[in-house]
């Protein structure tokens, strides 16, 4: 179940209800776990479940559940499989038979998202990028073309890097919005080009403290209406040969551009 991002009180009444109401919650550090349940006078027995204990700390969850035991599972921030161990256990515990129930709440991406303004439908959750600069580099490179905002977590010691190499990939004119410290009290979104991301981190020694989701608009989509060069060249040698549906038809289906596209564009040059 989702857990808050930094303000204790983003959470659920009926997360609240299910943490005091389980027999046992499993959590990557107690300690933080703790915290966040004194602050709503939970006392449940807690047990760890971290990335290096996982598989083990699952099959420990599939013992107490045949026994009828029922177990909550969070990580230590927002919504546990997001960037966050989680998925192996929730897989076991499916695979043994046992019910899983979500229980919606605080996620990093998703508040970040609902604050950025950016114009696009889509987006794509990356999470954090390779540490090393040129695998980071190399996934960027593969993302270039795509036509939906791209999330990204990071952390505050590479966040100068890495909006470095964001904008050598994806090119300066891009937005990208920068969210940090979201719910907590020097929380911060800015919105500008790719291009000056680097100059707004330098500028306070603040702008580079804490946590952050930075998101990156998407490649502009291209144009339906628009034919590249190769598609006219082609309707044009065609339409010197065969009637203009004909010629649209196989242009289509040569270029892969929209037989609609061709078509219209194909009349005007009969009519020009
Ligand atoms: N499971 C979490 C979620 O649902 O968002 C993500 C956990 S991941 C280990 C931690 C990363 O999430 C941070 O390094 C940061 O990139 C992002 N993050 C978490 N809390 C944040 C906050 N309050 N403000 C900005 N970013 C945050």
């Amino acid at each position: 179940m989702a857990t808050p991002i930094g303000n204790l009180a983003d959470i659920s009444a009926r997360a609240i209800a299910t943490l005091a109401g389980v027999d046992l919650i499993a959590c990557e550090d107690t300690r933080h776990a703790r915290h966040l349940l004194e602050h709503h006078g939970v006392t449940t027995r807690l047990i760890a479940l971290h990335q290096h204990n996982e598989a083990e700390a699952a099959q420990k969850l599939n013992d107490l559940l045949a026994a009828g035991q029922a177990v909550a599972l969070i990580s230590d921030a927002g919504t546990p499989a997001v960037s966050d161990p989680g998925a192996r256990t929730v897989a076991a515990v499916r695979a043994a038979g046992h019910r899983v129930v979500p229980l919606p709440g605080p996620s990093a991406t998703v508040a970040a998202l609902s604050a950025a303004g950016l114009a696009d439908t889509r987006f794509l959750f990356v999470g954090f990028l390779p540490a090393k600069p040129g695998a980071r580099r190399t996934e960027l490179e593969g993302l270039v073309a795509l036509e939906a905002a791209l999330v990204f977590y990071e952390a505050p010691h590479r966040i100068s890097e890495m909006i470095a190499d964001l904008c050598a990939v994806l090119g300066p004119e891009r937005q990208v919005v920068i969210a940090r410290e979201l719910t907590k009290l020097f929380e911060q979104i800015v919105s500008l080009p790719l291009g000056e991301a680097a100059d707004w981190l330098a500028a306070d020694a603040n702008h580079v403290r804490g946590e952050f989701v930075v998101m990156v608009s998407g490649a502009p989509r291209r144009d339906e209406s628009e034919l590249d060069a190769a598609a006219l060249r082609t309707l044009k040698l065609l339409l010197a040969e065969l009637p203009t549906k004909q010629a649209a038809k196989l242009a289509s289906q040569i270029t892969g551009a929209s037989k609609n596209t061709l078509y219209a564009r194909a009349i005007e040059l009969k009519t020009n």
